[in-house]
């Protein structure tokens, strides 16, 4: 079997665009990397979560303008949850991404673009 089949089998290399992946030991077989993977899912919606610290951690969410607010609201009593909440959202898609958050909560306020489902979406558009 030729090297480039053998890698894309493997998980070593994206199926698709044939980059190299980081190695992930849980997930061997056929991987896509983050671009071919947001690529193939088009319906995601971008949205905006902005997030601050006062008694709790407060989150709230703007649409893709960054102006318009979306009705539902989270509070959390500890940082794990809002990067839960990013995760979830597939807000951490690379090192810098997560390295942002991590900063954000360490000065108690910041913001990160997340990637929803309908489904996500639209349960936001719920109070
Ligand atoms: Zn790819």
């Amino acid at each position: 079997m030729p090297t480039k089949a053998r890698q894309r089998i493997s998980g070593k290399i994206c199926w698709q665009c044939r980059n190299l992946l980081e190695p992930n030991p849980n997930n061997q077989g056929e991987r896509l990397c983050a671009k071919c993977t947001e690529a193939r899912q088009p319906s995601l919606r971008n949205i905006y979560m902005y997030y601050m610290f006062s008694t709790d951690w407060y989150c709230q969410f703007l649409e893709a303008d960054l102006k318009t607010p979306l009705p539902r609201k989270f509070r959390f009593s500890t940082s794990d949850k809002v990067v839960e909440l990013a995760e979830r959202g597939r807000g951490l898609k690379d090192l810098a991404c997560r390295q942002a958050l991590k900063q954000g909560i360490g000065i108690g306020r910041g913001g990160i673009h997340l990637y929803l489902t309908d489904h996500q979406y639209n349960k936001l558009k719920r109070c």
